[in-house]
């Protein structure tokens, strides 16, 4: 059915979100870019972790739920779907944003527009990574999915969030879900990750606590199969950052979204990239989507309309959003402390030259070290190989990664002369809890004899673990409602406030969301949507 065009005065003589629409370019209008209006009573913006929980929990109650996500959906576990670290090519990069998105990697030659898996966000003093795919974050991440401990968790964590709780009910129902194991003995013992062996021998000689296998979202099988020989190498090279090209990684996308999609209640939109929102003067949610091409070319403008939003565009995009909103008081009374309150999981990552192989690198990272008793503060260290070869065996790089708790925070601002939030974070480094993190780092490094090291969060500054913007307490009530605006909730990585307690996110953000969406349901079915 072919959709009516509208001009611009059309679209700002209108009632909704007359501010976002009057900001877009003329030059969208001038094109005659179609445009068409939709009416849903319930929206999930991303497809996350937090996103992808509340869909299906939303759509086993009845609720029929629309999930608009900007990224496209992956044909997971096939064969030639993603680059590699080495064959990096345009499907890695979220249009255009970052030529690399770790450091070290050599940047890639292919510019290319196109909706690809990471979006890296250069902001003042740090560059963030986050995901950009149906399944969000998941879809390029190792799947390490750590618990953090209790008392670190209480450290970090909004005080009206209750531990034990999470312990019985919430971290156990969403690791049901996403299936988590850890590494099995005989797979460490395995010729194809000795790499993880020889570091952990490193942390013992470091004098670290012992490094184990950590819960990961993976199908050992599928890694069995490999060390077999009856499979291709495609978590045993260790070469999964940009996704995983055989079957095993058990991304969201194999999880929580079909089981959402299986109620009949959802709809996926796909490649819908939403640039603004608003409440319109009846107090619904109004979001301007740009509907676009694996290209990133603008297909249609859609103007949305919603009673409820629950935000699930993950920390940078909602504290982008809402940033924005905030400013151009498109959603007027938001609570002052939107943006703030932002870190990094006190995220460090150096890599080493050894003057020896380690061996077999195997995939993804899998064993960590929690030092978390240290009277210098808890940190974990933990081995994230990578297929980077430097010489000519990538196994003589070491890549270590570690968290700390992050004593410094950085907060999403509006800058008017680029009319976006940006973030900022200076000196985010500088602190005693990072030097204490890189003093870990450097034992590790020591014992294994490394001849020199690349501190690559110190040359620039980066985050795979972007966390707050829209915390519990300052932005949002005790489960995700955003203060005095009925309808409005943030149900992603935005929720915590900089550190999920020296552990990898997405289990706590999970079963974060797993929480909200329960007391939600209980509270504003049938009042809210
Ligand atoms: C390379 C990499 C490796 C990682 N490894 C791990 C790991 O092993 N373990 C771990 O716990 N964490 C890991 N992380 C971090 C983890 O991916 C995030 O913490 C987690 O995905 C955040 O969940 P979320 O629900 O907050 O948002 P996300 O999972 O980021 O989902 C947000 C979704 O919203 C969509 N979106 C954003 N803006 C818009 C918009 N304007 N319009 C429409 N859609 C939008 C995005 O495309 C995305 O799909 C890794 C991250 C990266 C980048």
């Amino acid at each position: 059915m072919s959709e009516p065009q509208i001009s611009r005065r059309t679209l700002l003589a209108g009632a909704a979100a007359t501010s976002v629409v009057a900001a877009l370019p003329k030059a969208a209008f001038a094109r005659q870019t179609p445009h068409r209006e939709l009416r849903r009573s319930v929206v999930v913006l991303g497809t996350g972790f937090g996103g992808s929980v509340t869909a299906l929990r939303l759509a086993q109650a009845g609720v029929r739920v629309t999930m608009v996500e900007r990224g496209r959906r992956w044909a997971v576990g096939q064969r030639g779907t993603f680059p590699g670290v080495g064959t990096m090519d345009h499907r890695a990069i979220w249009l255009g944003s970052g030529s690399t998105v770790l450091p070290g990697l050599k940047p890639f030659s292919d510019r290319r527009r196109y909706a690809g898996l990471v979006e890296a966000i250069q902001g003042k003093g740090i560059v963030v990574a986050c995901g950009a795919a149906v399944g969000g974050g998941s879809l390029p991440y190792h799947g390490m999915s750590v618990q953090p401990r209790g008392d670190l968790f209480a450290r970090v964590m909004p005080a009206a969030l209750d531990y034990e709780q999470f312990d019985q009910e919430f971290y156990p129902r969403a690791a049901a879900m996403l299936k988590i194991s850890a590494m099995p003995q005989d797979v460490l013992d395995s010729p194809q990750y000795s790499a993880s062996r020889t570091w952990q021998s490193f942390v013992a000689k470091a004098g670290l606590p012992a490094a184990r296998p950590l819960p990961m979202t993976i199908d050992w099988d599928a890694v069995r199969r490999e060390i077999r020989g009856e499979s291709p190498p495609w978590f045993s090279s260790g070469d999964v950052l940009f996704g995983v090209n055989g079957p095993g990684k058990q991304s969201l996308d194999t999880n929580y979204i079909p089981a959402a999609e299986a109620t009949g209640n959802v709809e996926l939109l796909e490649l819908h990239h939403v640039q603004d929102i608003a409440r319109d003067r009846r107090g619904r949610w109004v979001l301007d989507i740009h509907r676009i091409n694996r290209g990133g070319t603008l297909l249609e403008r859609i103007t949305l309309t919603t009673d409820a939003l629950f935000l699930g565009a993950g920390s940078p995009n909602t504290s982008k959003l809402l940033v924005h909103a905030a400013a151009r008081d498109t959603i007027s009374g938001l609570p002052d402390g939107v943006g703030t309150q932002w870190g990094t999981n006190g995220d460090l990552i150096v890599g080493q030259l050894l003057p020896k192989p380690m061996g077999g690198l195997g995939g993804p990272a899998s064993v960590a070290s929690c030092d978390w008793d240290n009277p210098e503060g808890p940190v974990t260290v933990l081995y994230a190989p990578v297929p980077i070869a430097p010489r000519t065996d990538s196994s003589a790089y070491m890549q270590t990664v570690a968290m700390y708790l992050p004593d410094k925070l950085g907060a999403w601002v509006y800058d008017a002369r680029k009319d976006e939030a940006i973030v900022e974070l200076p000196g985010a480094l500088r602190t005693p809890a990072a030097a204490a993190g890189m003093r870990r780092l450097n034992k590790v490094a020591r014992a294994a004899g490394a001849l020199g090291t690349i501190d690559l969060t110190g040359a620039v500054p980066n985050t795979f673990h972007a966390l707050g913007g829209a915390t519990i307490g300052t932005v949002c009530d005790d489960y995700g409602r955003v203060l005095e605006q009925p309808g409005l909730y943030v149900t992603d990585g935005a929720l915590i406030p900089g550190s999920t307690a020296c552990a990898n996110p997405s289990l706590t953000i999970a079963a974060l969301a797993e929480r909200n969406v329960q007391q939600v349901l209980r509270r504003d079915l049938g009042a809210a949507f």
